[in-house]
């Protein structure tokens, strides 16, 4: 990936930005730097480019979320929102919409995606991968905070809560998606995600809880299933909302990140559906205890970056002012 200096340096400003430390966690800052000692280049950016170098018009992406809250087992704000955004982008980055379809439908028509519940018990799971895996040929997998099974086969929450009852086996497609070369990436906050068992270390050190769980199986809450991507982000819905950014910003088209009213409808639509928003567990509208209108913030400026790293991009190619 060769970058020009004006993407380099938004990139690295769209990775500060969701990065930043606004739950009060105290992790993201050491979860971040460890992802990004794997790699040269900033991980939104990079994210984008793997996508737009791999998806082309008319092939599939499997975005995986979920992470049931305890003690309720019921959804977050976090994951969906980003997920749905992230789509979203996706398409518009080749030229497509988004209806949403049964998945039959969804292979036959343009512009559409499918929403798939995934088997609880391992071997439907295992099954039901290799048969999407031949059906569909993705090009990608995403996962965006989805917990996966640690080295006892359990999954647990943040807090070493387990949850495995209550989580779609995926662990299954996205080893088998490694075998076969697709693309995977892991976006997630807090060690507990798809994804951070490439900075298992660095979560062990930095995540309280994370060495030992608060379940019998007494292990990690660190999934082991690799990807080939990690994004750390201060709440994992900003790290698919880096990577619409980075794809906009490569493609030179602001309008593949999503604006902040979409935000807000997908907040109030994911929250209408009885999504948690952490924190007290209320069903308020935003993710990870921060208000909806925050996360609209950071999508504003995220545009604002995207806007200023094109435009500063076509100023080299094309000086337009005579004192430039
Ligand atoms: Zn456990």
């Amino acid at each position: 990936m060769t970058l020009t200096p004006a993407q380099r340096t938004i990139g690295e400003g769209i990775d500060r930005l969701v990065s930043i430390e606004i739950t009060g966690r105290g992790v993201i800052g050491d979860l971040y730097q460890a992802a990004r000692a794997l790699q040269d280049a900033p991980l939104c950016l990079t994210a984008a480019a793997r996508l737009l170098e791999k998806v082309h018009k008319g092939q599939v992406v499997i975005l995986a979320t979920g992470l049931p809250m305890y003690p309720w087992f019921a959804g977050e704000q976090d994951g969906p929102v980003g997920t749905a955004t992230l789509a979203r982008a996706l398409l518009l980055a080749v030229d497509a919409g988004l209806y949403v379809r049964p998945l039959d439908d969804a292979l036959s028509l343009p512009t559409t995606a499918a929403v798939l519940p995934f088997p609880l018990e391992w071997e439907e799971a295992a099954v039901r991968a290799q048969a999407l895996l031949d059906t569909l040929r993705p090009s990608a997998l995403v996962a965006i905070e989805r917990t996966g099974a640690n080295e006892h086969r359990q999954y647990h929450s943040s807090s070493g809560k387990r949850l495995t009852d209550y989580c779609g086996k995926i662990d299954t497609l996205f080893a088998s998606a490694g075998e076969r070369e697709i693309l995977t990436i892991g976006v997630g906050d807090g060690g507990n995600e798809i994804g951070c068992a490439a900075i298992r270390d660095s979560v062990l050190q930095a995540v309280p809880h994370a060495a030992r769980c608060a379940c019998p199986c007494g292990g990690t809450t660190i999934p082991e299933v690799p990807t080939d991507l990690l994004i750390a982000a201060a709440i994992s819905n900003w790290g698919a909302y880096g990577v619409e950014a980075g794809m906009a910003l490569l493609l030179e088209r602001p309008g593949i990140l999503h604006g902040r009213d979409i935000d807000a409808r997908v907040h109030d639509l994911c929250a209408a559906a009885g999504a948690n928003n952490d924190g007290p567990g209320l069903l308020d509208v935003g993710a990870d205890a921060v208000a909806a209108p925050l996360h609209g913030h950071i999508v504003d400026l995220l545009g604002r970056m995207v806007e200023s790293g094109i435009d500063f991009g076509r100023l080299y190619r094309e000086p337009r002012y005579p004192w430039f």
